[in-house]
């Protein structure tokens, strides 16, 4: 019986965790960082970030207290900006109406920016050895084949009918355990794309599709929609060794963040002379490409030598030193990236 999985699940799941850093030392504060952290990014990509941002940033209270400027620069690279901006919203609402620690309710968790049902489960059940479901793709993809479900589980009503199956096979004893675990068969054993292992898994004997060619065909999912392509222009203006950096309106993509001038369409003359340039001269960067989650930015680039430059609002110049300093977005560094050249 599928409800039967708890056991033989978090067996398994002690022998065969692996070992990271929040799992060593389990604090809610960690789990919770690493949580948001692993939201969109790979874990081994996720895990000198996590070192970084511990050590810079050890408590809730530090998390508040950081400059917006600190906080982008430690989250610099990792993308989707929002979730460091509602980490420290959360850890501000945490010191103001939590006494500085972290609710250990799911029902108080999820009142927190940036905490969804996923995440509220993983900290409540994790952290705080509360009986709470934590249902991410992993966990929807091994239940799907677990009982051969071929419903298309990106649609809600699909996903809540399999989160309340985990809600209820969630055991009382160790529930952080069991949702870690299911979490891990499904990234290291019952594996995405057609590539199941199935001879290694402890819960063949419980599984609808354990070892058949349709375990391979689930679960199904819509495709997703097709992202937007936008074509802009990058501009990598310098002027006596500085380079002109834009501030982005506060909402919106990597709202508030410092970028490389840009523009909308390919190359118009116009827009250097409206942002008070007066080119030397200019030349062409290669072409890049960012993919953003709904949005495909085409960039064609250009260096442009500032004869002239009367710094508009939202504009700075900024030393090659002091660039350090400055959390610019990934989407910019084949630009960025040509500044450690002798440019400036
Ligand atoms: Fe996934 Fe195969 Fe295990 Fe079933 S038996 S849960 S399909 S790895």
């Amino acid at each position: 019986m599928i409800t039967d999985i708890a056991a033989p699940l978090v067996s398994w799941y002690r022998q065969h965790e692996r070992s990271f850093p929040w799992r060593e030392d389990p604090s809610p504060y960690r789990v919770w960082v690493s949580e948001i952290m692993l939201q969109q990014t790979r874990i081994e990509a996720a895990l000198p970030y996590f070192e970084r941002f511990m050590q810079a940033l050890p408590t809730v209270a530090d998390l508040a207290a950081a400059s917006e400027d600190v906080l982008l620069k430690l989250w610099e690279g990792l993308g989707y900006y929002s979730r460091v901006r509602n980490l420290q919203k959360a850890a501000q609402m945490i010191m103001s109406d939590f006494g500085g620690e972290l609710p250990d309710t799911y029902e108080q968790l999820l009142t927190l920016p940036g905490i969804g049902e996923y995440t509220a489960g993983a900290i409540a059940s994790i952290a705080f050895g509360k009986r709470a479901a934590a249902v991410d793709g992993n966990v929807l993809r091994v239940m799907a084949r677990l009982t051969d479900d071929a419903t298309d589980v990106m649609q809600p009503k699909n996903r809540k009918r399999l989160t309340a199956l985990v809600q209820s096979i969630v055991p009382e004893q160790h529930p952080g355990d069991f949702n870690q675990g299911i979490m891990e068969l499904g990234e290291t054993v019952c594996l995405p794309n057609a590539q199941p292992r199935c001879s290694e898994c402890p819960l063949f004997d419980y599984c609808a599709v354990a070892g058949l060619e349709r375990a391979r065909e689930l679960p199904t999912r819509a495709k997703p929609k097709q992202r937007r392509v936008e074509h802009r222009t990058v501009f990598l203006v310098v002027k006596d060794g500085k380079v002109l950096l834009r501030r982005r309106p506060p909402k919106g993509l990597l709202g508030g963040m410092w970028e490389l001038p840009n523009m909308e369409a390919n190359y118009l003359g116009d827009a250097l002379s409206d942002w008070g340039i007066q080119a030397s001269f200019i030349d062409r960067l290669p072409d890049s490409k960012h993919v953003f989650s709904h949005v495909e930015w085409h960039m064609t680039g250009y260096l442009v030598k500032a004869k002239r430059l009367t710094l508009q609002p939202d504009f700075q110049l900024v030393s090659k030193e002091e660039l350090a300093g400055y959390a610019l977005p990934t989407a910019f560094r084949t630009y960025s990236d040509i500044l450690k050249e002798d440019v400036l």
